[in-house]
Parts: C-alpha cells; structure tokens; sequence
C-alpha cells in the first residue's frame, strides 16, 4: 500500500473555496495510486481566537481545560473538510487525536507524542482512501486530551508519516518552500530546492515558523522526507534531506529570527560554586527553557549573569529570581522584554572561520548594537532590540548574498 501524508495550515483551510483546493491536492495523490492521510490545522486565527476566549473567562486559564478548548479548531476542519470529500464520492471519514489514538505525555499545551497505534489506521485504509486526521492534538494515556504547542499540527503530519512507513510527507502552507529567510520579511528572500535535517532544525529552533521545531527532529530520527510547498500553486517546493543529498555547498543557507525573547540580568551575584545551580535549576524544575547565558566577573568573588526566557514567560522567571535573590546575593535584577534574537545558520560554517565578524560587521553598518551572542558548530546568535529585527534580518542576507544562486559543486 503506498500512503502519502499531506499537511495543511490554517490558512490552506481558511474557508470553502481553500478547502477545495486542498480536495484537489488529495485528487491529484488518489489518482497516482495513493492512500492519503490528510492532517488538518484550524482554521486560520481560529486558535489565536480560542486562546482569547480562554484568556476573557479566565486569569489563568487551566491548562487542561484549554486544550479540551484549542483541540475543537481542528475537529471543525476535519469534519467539514471529510464533507467535502464525500460529497465527491471520496471514500474518507475524520479522525480526531484520542480516536487513533495518538498518544502524548501529559504536559498540557506542550504534549510530546510518545506513539501512534498504527494498527488501527492501516486497517480503516483497506476500507477508506483518506483518512482525515486533526492535527496538534493527541491524548495521554488516561484519555485527556492534549495539544502539541503552536504549529503542532506539522509534528502530527510527520510523526504520522513516520508510523505509517508513509512515502513522503507533504506540508503544505502559505509560501512556496522554505526561503533563505522569511520571505514576509526579506523580499530577497530565495527559496531553497533543498535544506538537510540539520539546518532546518537550527532555523526552526532559532524561530523560522514555517516547521514547527518537533516535526523536523522526528524527520530527522525516521529519515521521513519533508515537501514543505504552496496549497496555491503547483510549483514544487523544498525539500528537508539528509546533508549528503544536498549538492549545494554553501557556508551559510539562512537567517532566522525570533522575538519571542526576553532578557534578564543578575547584577553582582556571588562568584562560587553552586550559584549557576541556584538559579537554573528552580527555572528548569518550572519546565522554563533558558536559552543565552552569560557571565562575567564585575569585581573580586561577584559576577553579573545574563540569561534569555520565552517573553510568554519572562513573569513567572522574574518571580522564581525573586525567590533565590537572596540566596545568591543579587545587588540588583533587570529585564527587558524587548529584544529579539537573529541567527545566522550553515552547515558550511563548521569548516570556515570568519562568519561571525562579517555578521558583527554588517550589523554595525546599520548601527545595531549587539546584546548577547552565542555560536554553535553550524550557527550564530546575535541578541538585539526588538525594533531592529527586521533591519537586522535583511541587512545579514545581503552581507552573505543569499539572494544570489549559490555555485553548485558536486561532492
Ligand atoms: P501554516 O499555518 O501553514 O502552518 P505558518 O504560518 O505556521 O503556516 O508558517 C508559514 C510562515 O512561516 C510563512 O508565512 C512565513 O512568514 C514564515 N517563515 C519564517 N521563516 C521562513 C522561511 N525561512 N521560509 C519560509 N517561511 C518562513
Ligand atoms: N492550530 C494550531 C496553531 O495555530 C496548530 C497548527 O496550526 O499547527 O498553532
Ligand atoms: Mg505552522
């Protein structure tokens, strides 16, 4: 049986007309021998509204009630969506996260998928052609229901594929492929035939959108080759790959940003050992992911630290600090909730020296300063005010002329 995933995001099922050129991307697949698995985000803003809704009835709305609530957005595509399929004479029928089941741990808004009882689906696909299944939710194992995180619904389409030993998994979305940079933001933005698993998890994480983080570690983990590519067009896409299949050599393939950032500050705290321990270990217990961190010695037995959070949860970092402030003899603690992080992402970058100080010269050209940096093997990380992110972006995909074709160099 050959079965091919196909994924659509919320703006791919936005209304009727949408939906009917998402049925003819199903079409096109039944007709070349396919069994398709369609998973289906909600419908565009619809989980933005939820959230909204949740946070009027409530202060702090419980975690577990409100992915009872976000799950709904995508029971309304898959079902209206399986009409549309059937009113076509489509032999396809819905099937929500806990009916699979599809199951997660039970860190509510963040689930991680723990398996998939495949049993099940590949059974209804000898009797069904398509199998329409809602995205970003799953269940834990005492049947509450769950989400993946925002643009869960990419995880689901992949870790699917995965399961079912599917050809390929299609993620189909607002833009044409996945670009050097975001194309919304850098109309010299290219779009690349191919990216490895690797750096298309660096840009994920590093806050390019257009996969979620979690679908491309699990490509990566099953091998499941990724099509990100347009519901509105038939142009072929990018392909996410192992590195060895990529032909172009480059020493950097793209810019990502995120302003989903904030920065705390511990001014003269005590320079000993255990004090890191202090401070980290409450934030991680808090299941808060502390990203930049750097120290440097103000004076004799004191340092200052400097760290980054998620902005959504600067508040409850600041009231964890507050709590060990004393412990670890903080003088003083600043934030600032408005900066933003740029990388800088290649896997050319780990034979070459030399990227940073373009990326810190090309910077300074536009006069932005730099807050923070941090380096990996295959990328760079710039910390800077929030209203320069864009500026930044663009001005670091001219200084690597990414809107130039790179030379190909077959190897
Ligand atoms: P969907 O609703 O289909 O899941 P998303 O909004 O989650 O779509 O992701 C697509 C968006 O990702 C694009 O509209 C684009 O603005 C953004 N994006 C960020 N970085 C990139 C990139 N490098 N290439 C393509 N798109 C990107
Ligand atoms: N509907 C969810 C979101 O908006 C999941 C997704 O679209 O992937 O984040
Ligand atoms: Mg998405």
């Amino acid at each position: 049986m050959k079965i091919i995933v196909q994924k659509f995001g919320g703006t791919s099922v936005a209304g009727l007309e949408r939906m009917k050129l998402v049925k003819a991307k199903v079409e096109k697949k039944l007709n070349q021998g396919y069994k398709v698995v369609v998973v289906l985000s909600a419908m565009a803003g619809e989980t933005d509204r939820l959230i909204a809704l949740a946070n009027e009835f409530s202060k702090d709305p419980d975690p577990a009630e409100l992915d009872v609530l976000l799950t709904t957005g995508e029971q309304v595509s898959i079902a209206l969506f399986t009409m549309l399929l059937k009113d076509a004479n489509i032999k396809a029928r819905s099937l929500l996260g806990f009916q699979i089941p599809i199951h997660t741990d039970k860190a509510f808004g963040k689930a991680r998928i723990l398996d998939i009882d495949t049993e099940k689906m590949m059974d209804l696909l000898k009797t069904y052609d398509v199998l329409v299944v809602a995205g970003f939710q799953g269940c834990d194992f005492q049947k509450n229901l769950t989400t993946l995180g925002r643009g869960g619904s990419d995880t689901s389409a992949v870790a699917l594929a995965a399961a079912l030993n599917a050809e390929m998994c299609e993620i189909y979305t607002d833009v044409d492929g996945v670009y050097t940079t975001d194309p919304n933001v850098c109309s010299k933005a290219r779009k690349l035939q191919k990216i490895a698993y690797d750096e298309m998890l660096e840009m994920a994480s590093m806050g390019a959108k257009v996969l979620q983080i979690r679908s491309v570690e699990f490509a990566k983990k099953y091998n499941v080759p990724i099509h990100v590519r347009s519901t509105f067009s038939d142009e072929p896409g990018t392909l996410v790959v192992k590195e060895d299949e990529i032909m172009e050599s480059v020493l950097v393939s793209g810019i990502a940003y995120d302003k989903d950032q904030a920065r705390i500050t511990l001014v003269d705290i005590y320079d000993e050992p255990g004090i890191a321990a202090a401070i980290f270990e409450p934030l991680a217990a808090y299941d808060i992911v502390v990203d930049m961190i750097v120290q440097n010695p103000s004076h004799e037995g004191r340092t200052d630290l400097t760290f980054t959070v998620s902005r959504k949860e600067l508040k409850d970092a600041l009231k964890i600090i507050e709590r060990v402030k004393d412990e670890i003899g903080a003088k003083e603690v600043f934030y600032d909730p408005d900066v933003a992080k740029v990388s800088i992402i290649g896997v050319g970058m780990r034979n070459h020296s030399g990227v940073a100080a373009i990326a810190f010269k090309a910077l300074k050209s536009e006069n932005i300063n730099i807050l923070m940096i941090s380096t990996s093997e295959i990328k760079i990380s710039c910390l800077i005010k929030e209203k320069y992110t864009e500026l930044a972006v663009r001005t670091l995909h001219e200084a690597f002329g990414l809107d130039k074709e790179p030379t190909v160099e077959n190897n």
